[in-house]
């Protein structure tokens, strides 16, 4: 099927898309997202959930949408924007492509399976050509880090990457805003998703332990692999911290070459898809709600001419995920891909 983006309808009827797990913090995002830059699309919408969820309604573009709980008898859709847990993508996505739609997948089942493209659009925009019917969105730590990555790797080579990442509760979902509001009142979340209280903490646990690593640690250094098709060493340190929205990473890149900083700065700034702050650095309180990659203390070691340190910091929501998603098809509506 060859889609056409001009029109109010895409494929000369109302464009099927299905969001399921629209209730979540991911798919109430990608919502958002689709309204600011499908407005003028004819959509015909699907939003599925647990059962606990169903008969509620959501809104968008100013209509009101019921929503269904996810069972076998899938509907038959355009696209699925996937935003729930990898296990019910592993069961329910492959039902979805059956019936002919291509899923664009939030979670980590098919990440690194190999005729899955795991896609960042600034970054590896021809991978999504490769699509047998689903794409993946990579972990949002890794979506912010390689968009900062991919133009130095470019222009100077990259040897090592060393990155500590400080990242939001949102991050785990709409349990760990919960789990944050609830300590933060004195109380206890029975159901946190984190192994010890966050409210005045910081946890160097993000995931399961093996070899050492968290298995937040293994999806930045695999995902960065197939991502930027190279076996860079990436040295990661993943952190919660108790912010409710936004991922910070104190990134510190050893490159092939010794460049200025002005070409650094150069670089950096005619990617798309990075802003950069040179006077001020940039918090999570700034970019929530916001879909590029903020880039601020930028600067080089004095005793090492290759060692490139920054701040980079994202909304783990947006571009961590829903924008991410949102551009993927965007790519695929433009290129005709459906
Ligand atoms: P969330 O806030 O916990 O939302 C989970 C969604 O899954 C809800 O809509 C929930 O519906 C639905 N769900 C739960 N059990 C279900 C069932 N049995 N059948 C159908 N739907 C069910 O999680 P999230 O943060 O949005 O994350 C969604 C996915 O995106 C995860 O794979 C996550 O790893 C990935 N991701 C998250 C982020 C982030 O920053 N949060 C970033 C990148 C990727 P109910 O409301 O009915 O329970």
């Amino acid at each position: 099927m060859a889609l056409e983006v001009a029109g109010s309808s895409p494929v000369g009827r109302p464009l099927k898309i299905a969001v399921v797990g629209a209730t979540g913090l991911v798919g109430r995002t990608v919502l958002k997202v689709l309204e600011e830059r499908f407005w003028d699309k004819d959509i015909e919408l699907y939003l599925l959930a647990s059962e606990r969820s169903a008969g509620k309604t959501l809104d968008f573009l100013n209509k009101s949408y019921e929503v269904k709980a996810l069972e076998y008898d899938v509907p038959e859709v355009d696209f699925a924007l996937f935003c729930v847990n990898s296990e019910l993508s592993r069961k329910f996505v492959p039902l979805f492509v059956e019936k002919g739609a291509i899923v664009i997948d939030n979670s980590s089942a098919f990440r690194l399976e190999d005729n899955v493209p795991l896609v960042v659009p600034e970054v590896n925009p021809n991978d999504i050509n490769e699509h047998m019917g689903i794409i993946s969105n990579p972990n949002c730590s890794t979506i912010q880090m390689v968009v900062f990555l991919k133009p130095l790797y470019d222009a100077f080579g990259i040897e090592e990457v060393f990155v500590s990442t400080y990242q939001s509760v949102s991050g785990a979902g709409m349990k760990g805003v919960f789990a944050l509001n609830e300590e933060e009142k004195g109380g206890i979340y029975d159901d946190t998703p984190f192994p010890m209280r966050i409210y005045r903490n910081v946890i160097p646990q993000i995931g399961e332990f093996s070899e050492g690593f968290s298995t937040e640690e293994w999806k930045i250094i695999k995902e960065t692999h197939k991502i930027l098709k190279a076996n860079l060493k990436i040295y990661p340190t993943c952190v919660r911290v108790p912010v409710e929205v936004g991922h910070s990473e104190a990134i510190t890149v050893i490159l092939k070459s010794s460049p200025s900083l002005k070409d650094v700065y150069d670089v950096l700034k005619s990617f798309k898809g990075i802003y950069i702050s040179e006077e001020s650095y940039i918090t999570p309180l700034d970019v929530e709600g916001k879909d590029e990659v903020y880039v601020s203390r930028l600067r080089f070691h004095p005793d090492n001419s290759r060692a490139l340190s920054a701040w980079v910091v994202a909304d783990n929501l947006r571009k961590g995920a829903a924008t991410n998603a949102i551009q993927i098809l965007e790519m695929l509506i433009e290129r005709g891909l459906g």
